[in-house]
């Protein structure tokens, strides 16, 4: 995969990822490795749903240098991590998945990943496995270094609780197929939940 193409994937991913409502202007980031030293990742403090491939930064993984293009997502730990420690691994697609985040915050991460792995036959070919690294400052080598030990456990999307999903694949495709069918998931859990709710408490009772 050249920079270009994989470029364009990230472009892709990143716009279907904001027309959904999973990220805002600013929010998440998408990265693609190049080769097996480099990765192609969205940039820092720009629309990225306005982005043309050359303003997408392109970064050395194992330094962690920028090679190419503007300032990177300062997130950037969390994409090199991964794939410093797996090889397999080709894309990273995080966005701040807002059901995901909201349900989280109110139920516990535990829960939810409980509650929506038992609720579809389909979870474990889509998501493989979920887990949660907890509260962490966004940005550091600490949430860096915590993604990716989640993910080499067998994670595939992994929680960043009050933050965001990651979800990582062999493909672009299976990383944003995993984020996004978890929180499809979510979604359905909490219109669950509010039906409930509006079962014990029904309308002027
Ligand atoms: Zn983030």
């Amino acid at each position: 995969m050249n920079a270009d193409d994989a470029g364009r994937s990230v472009l892709d991913v990143t716009n279907r990822l904001y027309s959904k409502g999973m990220n805002s202007t600013l929010s998440g980031n998408v990265s693609f490795r190049v080769g097996k030293d480099r990765m192609v990742i969205t940039p820092s403090g720009l629309d990225k749903a306005r982005i043309d491939v050359p303003e997408l930064s392109i970064m050395d993984i194992d330094s962690e240098r920028l090679v190419e293009g503007p300032k990177q997502s300062s997130e950037y730990h969390v994409h090199t991590r991964i794939y410093r420690i797996l090889p397999e691994i080709n894309a990273v697609v995080h966005p701040h998945s807002p059901y995901s985040m909201g349900v989280i915050s109110a139920l516990g991460a535990d829960r939810v990943i409980d509650e929506v792995s038992k609720s579809d036959e389909e979870y474990g070919y889509y998501v493989t496995k979920a887990a949660s690294v907890g509260i962490m400052k966004a940005g550091t080598v600490e949430i860096g270094n915590a993604v990716a030990k989640a993910v080499k456990d067998g994670a595939r999307v992994v929680i960043m609780e009050n933050h965001g999903t990651v979800g990582v694949g062999e493909t672009m495709q299976k990383a944003l197929d995993r984020v996004e069918y978890f929180e499809y998931m979510v979604k359905k859990l909490h219109i669950r939940h509010i039906e409930e709710l509006y079962l014990k408490h029904p309308k002027g009772k």
